[in-house]
């Protein structure tokens, strides 16, 4: 098992969905994990059934002032930063022409604004530790263009921040990644009519679980990733290496299904 004993992480949308498998395979690995979220009781039932290696801070990843007071409630429970999980999202399943220009500011300002701030706030103090491991979670729709068109450009963002902030911070020991995952099921899309039509495209047959994504978050953040920044890692059953050209492959009668 990978041993990140000592090591203390914050997660952001950690209360529930992929983050809360993300605090949880992380905290088990042995890091103290600070669950930054909007949802307080979600966040204070997952510390009770974690234990000592989590805690919760209430945390809306827009605002500048509250990830400066995340960063130093991890500092003071912890001494260090070595973790960061941008994991916080939402979508809007909006059309352009449905999309009032302040919903998709708000979802730029969750989505991708958050991400930065939450490099920005943690970074300096990674920089002045141990070095340190970014996780960006983007979406396999970073790749295509996804209906939603803030979301889509939200994490077409992420992907590009990831690639700068590599860059900004490779020589002072941080590593920055992304994770860009296909159709998980959580409340984020538990009721999209595209769940159907999704699983049927996925050649994998099947969504992705909570805990798979995790487990790729958790060798970001491990040693054994150590020479792995500036990257993009799909994990999303296939669908971007070619589902389009798989079912006309299927259709056709050259795949089977
Ligand atoms: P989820 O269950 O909805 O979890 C997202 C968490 O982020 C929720 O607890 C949510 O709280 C929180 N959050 C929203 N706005 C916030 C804010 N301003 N500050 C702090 N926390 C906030 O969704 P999920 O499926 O686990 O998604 C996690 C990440 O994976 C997201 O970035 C999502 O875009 C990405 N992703 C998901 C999928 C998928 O198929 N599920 C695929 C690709 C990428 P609220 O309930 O208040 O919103």
């Amino acid at each position: 098992m990978t041993d990140l004993s000592g090591r203390a992480a914050i997660v952001t949308g950690g209360a529930r969905g992929q983050g809360a498998a993300e605090v949880r395979l992380l905290a088990e690995c042995g890091a103290r994990v600070l669950i930054c979220d909007v949802l307080e009781d979600e966040g204070h039932a997952l510390v009770n059934d974690i234990g000592s290696n989590a805690r919760f801070h209430k945390l809306d990843v827009t605002d500048s002032a509250g990830w400066a007071a995340a960063a130093a409630a991890l500092h003071d429970w912890t001494g260090r930063a070595d973790i960061l999980v941008n994991n916080a999202g939402i979508i809007n399943r909006t059309l352009i022409a449905d999309t009032e220009p302040d919903a998709w500011r708000r979802l730029l300002d969750i989505n991708l604004t958050g991400a930065f701030l939450g490099v920005r706030a943690m970074a300096p103090l990674m920089q002045s530790g141990h070095g340190g491991s970014i996780i960006n979670i983007s979406s396999n729709s970073a790749f295509s263009g996804h209906s939603d068109p803030a979301y889509t450009a939200s994490k077409w963002g992420l992907r590009g921040l990831t690639k700068s902030a590599a860059m900004e911070f490779a020589g002072v020991g941080i590593r920055v990644n992304a994770v860009c995952p296909g159709l998980i099921v959580t409340d984020l899309n538990r009721t999209s009519p595209h769940l159907g039509p999704m699983v049927g495209m996925t050649p994998a047959g099947r969504p992705g679980e909570i805990e798979e994504v995790a487990k790729l978050v958790l060798y970001l953040t491990s040693d054994a990733s150590r020479f792995v920044t500036g990257e993009d890692f799909v994990i999303d059953g296939g669908f971007t290496a070619g589902a389009a050209y798989r079912r006309v492959g299927v259709e056709t009668g050259i795949l089977s299904s």
